[in-house]
């Protein structure tokens, strides 16, 4: 399937999923995760429409930069967001090259982010990615740590980034509602940090991925991340 078939289906499926959850098609960004793809496959997706792109490193991003801005593609239109993990000593490159960093999971990490943007003048929207089963990823924190309390305090002093919402990967299943648990979790999560914590914002509910986003929709999801879906599978690492 080409570029074009694969995002027609998958806005088809987000539509669809929508219209079950009763919420407006405009509740649910499309993100497109470009990891591993070339820039081409970037700009053929930017040319279907996306506008909003996931990448994994900042190395990998930052090599593929020349050939974005070479193909004329306006970097004012399209986000790119990190969505794998950073680590601190790599916050200043990632501060200055995306839109957006969605898996911050330390205070020092967001302390680093805050100093970084106010460096590079900008600042920068930034999701928490949560840890939704110790066996789930290797990422993010846990919804009982401290350090998640000590981060929701912490961030209304760091005026360079922009508190947003929350970000998850659940554990893999072929089975969707074995996976459903986990986003009502998160969004539940989401409900009640959002009670406790009433100077931040928490619009941003970022869960679902290719197998499994229109169950993520179902259960709140703002933004879905989609990768083999549109640009098809990735080679093995
Ligand atoms: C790779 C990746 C995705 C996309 O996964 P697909 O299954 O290819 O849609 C989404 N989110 C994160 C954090 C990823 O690393």
């Amino acid at each position: 399937m080409s570029i074009v078939e694969s995002i027609a289906r998958v806005e088809e499926q987000i539509a669809e999923a929508c219209r079950r959850a009763m919420r407006p098609r405009e509740s649910v960004h499309l993100m497109a995760v470009s990891k591993t793809h070339p820039a081409e496959l970037i700009v053929e997706a930017y040319g279907c429409g996306i506008r909003l792109f996931g990448e994994n490193r900042v190395q990998e991003f930052a090599a593929k930069q020349p050939a974005l801005q070479a193909s004329g593609m306006s970097s004012d239109a399209a986000s790119f967001h990190l969505i794998g993990p950073l680590q601190s000593n790599k916050s200043a490159r990632a501060a200055q090259i995306f839109d957006g960093i969605d898996s911050v999971d330390s205070v020092r990490l967001a302390q680093r982010l805050d100093e970084a943007c106010a460096a590079a003048a900008k600042r920068l929207p930034i999701l928490i990615e949560i840890k939704l089963s110790p066996e789930a990823t290797k990422h993010g924190v846990s919804p009982d740590a401290d350090e998640l309390h000590e981060l929701l305090e912490r961030l209304p002093d760091l005026k360079n980034v922009m508190f947003r919402g929350l970000m998850a990967i659940p554990p893999y299943s072929d089975d969707l509602e074995q996976v459903r648990p986990y986003f009502r979790r998160l969004r539940a999560l989401r409900d009640s940090l959002a009670q406790k914590y009433p100077a931040l914002q928490f619009d941003e509910l970022s869960m679902g991925m290719s197998h499994d986003f229109p169950v993520a929709i179902e259960e709140g999801s703002t933004v879905v991340r989609v990768g083999t879906a549109i640009f098809g599978a990735r080679p093995p690492a």
